[in-house]
């Protein structure tokens, strides 16, 4: 599954398509250099979901939960400066990955060895003036969401 993303309206209403889309529990992976839109994804996602405050990417904290209205936390992390995979223990994140909260990781091959199978792995690229996103799901939940993804036609 790949498509384009003229602007940064597009990759919110990505997001909030994602958000229709997954069942809660998923573990997402965002890969995609610096400035690729993995946050804003994130961003559109959670604001689907009702989440009315700022998202930004947890570059210090690596991990910020977002409570909302009517459905399960989900978890964001940034991994972008994790030196050890083992830092996840610290931060206490084996108790937020994996269960039945969804969890959004960017920079997921940081945390190689410690974080759970990814169900879905979502791909950012810069193409000017856009981005192009490409969705790769894992097992039974992740390729459902992409065979959702495949028939949508709402972007
Ligand atoms: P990342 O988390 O991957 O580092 P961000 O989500 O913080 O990236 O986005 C970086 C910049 O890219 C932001 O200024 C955002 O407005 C812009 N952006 C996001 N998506 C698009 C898009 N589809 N086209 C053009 N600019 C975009
Ligand atoms: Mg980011």
């Amino acid at each position: 599954m790949e498509r384009y993303l003229p602007d940064e309206e597009a990759s919110l209403a990505f997001g909030a398509e994602l958000a229709r889309m997954i069942p809660s529990g998923l573990q997402i992976g965002l890969h995609g250099d610096l400035g690729a839109g993995k946050t804003t994804l994130v961003r559109g996602l959670l604001r689907a979901l009702g989440h009315a405050g700022p998202v930004r990417s947890p570059t210090y904290t690596l991990v910020e939960t977002y409570s909302l209205p009517e459905a399960p936390p989900v978890h964001h992390f940034d991994l972008y400066r994790l030196a050890d995979p083992e830092e996840l223990e610290y931060l206490g994140a084996r108790d937020r990955l994996g269960g039945n909260e969804t969890c959004l990781v960017e920079w997921p091959q940081r945390g190689a060895g410690f974080l759970p199978p990814l169900d879905l792995e979502i791909f950012l690229a810069h193409r000017p003036p856009g981005r192009t996103v490409r969705v790769l799901g894992h097992g039974e939940r992740g390729l459902a969401v992409v065979r959702r993804l495949e028939r949508s036609l709402t972007v």
